[in-house]
């Protein structure tokens, strides 16, 4: 069977899916160049084995909100792939969660995993729960009740969950704290855990700033420097605000964050310590419109940032943020380089929209991996029982960024796909991802 026969029996199969049908296309169009120069893999059929989860719990979460109502909501772990190490992946809560939405995830996080060179396979979970509006008691009780059930089906070497939207350090704890309750085991066996109870440093700050590593290669390698740069952000979470906490140090001016209900627009650009207003203003729920009071600014209602003249376009909210019209806005703009800090903010028109107009594009896959890397480095300084300062951290994300790069750039010359100077990275980060876990299949035998 070709690969194109493969996506055809995915369609058919998963016709209601259709966020993971996107995401398994993405990868099929990319790894033609390597699967035609590796008959093997078609023979042994590794990509249809790819698109089926080695498996997929589902399970109810019953827990009580403040009212003493009993609340019920649907939670899922997605067992994606392990091939390179134990399924890894954070977990999701909101209320646009689907079994879609967390197999698309989970086979992005596959290949992603692959590329940071680290031993960790490929997995996501979470639940259709919304946090938004919730207090904080009832979140702690919702973490506690999704453990209970979790718990039966991770532990450290098998399966470890971090975040994701909607999860962060206070919903880990939560959870964590949980999974040591029912099994007395304090182990690596879920990450982004507080820094003095096994977290490790940097962990928070690292898918942002690892995109801005990655980026800074992206620059380098146009014989370009971030410095003075003009960068539009959106959403206003962790990845965002870290994302543009590092650009700013580096000298870029970052115009715009953004959330589900509009746009923060600061033409003299964003200064640490409007970040560090953002930070607290988010951490406890409060809306970013109140920025305009304090700082100045503008809040556009309802509105996208990609309206602004800019040179780096780093979408950091979430899937299919940006359709095929406000890609052309972002090319109208002059925005020349587009780093996914979001998982497949981009869709499928949007990103032929900009390759088409040779706008650099690194797919979240390889631009957000710094963060699933330090959850990698937390899990082996939980095995050690020791902890890695936030220069040790920062320079080994540094260079995982660095190969990422290096090797998605690679693999784009190897096979063809660099057309002058202009590097194709969503091929090249598909193709050295899947090649590394295609590798481990063969290697196994059929039993993977
Ligand atoms: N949710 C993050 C991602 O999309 C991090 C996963 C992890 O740290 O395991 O990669």
């Amino acid at each position: 069977m070709s690969i194109s026969q493969a996506i055809e029996t995915v369609e058919a199969n998963y016709a209601h899916q259709p966020e993971f049908i996107q995401a398994v296309k993405e990868v099929a169009i990319s790894i033609k160049p390597l699967y035609d120069a590796h008959p093997e893999y078609e023979t042994l059929k590794v990509f249809e084995r790819l698109v089926e989860p080695d498996r997929i719990f589902n399970f109810r979460v019953n827990w009580e909100n403040d009212k003493g109502e009993v609340q019920v909501n649907r939670g899922w772990r997605v067992q994606f792939n392990n091939a390179l190490g134990p399924y890894k992946g954070g977990l999701r809560f909101h209320p646009t969660v689907t079994e879609s939405v967390l197999k698309f995830l989970g086979f992005e996080q596959i290949f992603k995993n692959a590329l940071t060179g680290l031993p960790i396979g490929g997995g996501k979970g979470g639940s259709d729960f919304d946090p938004k509006g919730k207090s904080e008691s009832e979140i702690r009780r919702f973490c506690y009740a999704f453990m209970r059930e979790l718990h039966h089906y991770i532990s450290k070497d098998m399966d470890v969950p971090a975040g994701d939207i909607g999860v962060g350090g206070r919903e880990v704890s939560y959870m964590y704290a949980m999974y040591k309750n029912l099994t007395r085991e304090s182990t690596g066996v879920i990450t982004g855990k507080g820094v003095g109870f096994g977290g490790s440093l940097m962990r928070t700050e690292a898918t942002g700033y690892g995109a801005v590593y990655f980026l800074e290669n992206m620059l380098a390698a146009q014989d370009e420097d971030i410095k003075g740069k003009t960068v539009l952000v959106s959403g206003a979470g962790n990845v965002s605000l870290h994302a543009a906490e590092k650009c700013i140090a580096l000298g870029a001016k970052v115009i715009t964050v953004s959330d589900s209900r509009g746009t923060l627009h600061d033409t003299s650009g964003f200064t640490q310590e409007k970040i560090d207003w953002l930070k607290a203003q988010k951490a406890q729920n409060k809306p970013l419109v109140d920025y305009v009071d304090k700082f100045g600014g503008e809040w556009l209602d309802g509105k996208k940032p990609w309206q602004f003249k800019a040179d780096i376009a780093i979408p950091s909210a979430t899937q299919n943020e940006i359709n095929e019209d406000e890609a052309k806005q972002l090319v109208n703009n002059g925005v020349k380089y587009v780093v996914e800090g979001a998982n497949m903010p981009l869709t499928a028109e949007a990103i032929d929209h900009v390759r088409e107009h040779r706008v650099h594009y690194a797919p979240g896959k390889a631009a957000n991996a710094g963060g699933v890397a330090v959850s990698a480095l937390e899990m082996s300084q939980n095995s050690v029982r020791q902890y890695n300062t936030f220069e040790q951290v920062d320079q080994q994300l540094k260079n995982i960024m660095k190969d990422i790069h290096d090797g998605a750039a690679g693999a784009s010359e190897e096979y063809g796909q660099t057309d002058n100077g202009y590097i194709d990275y969503m091929a090249g980060a598909n193709m050295v991802g899947f090649k590394r876990v295609a590798d481990a299949l063969l290697a196994y035998g059929i039993l993977n």
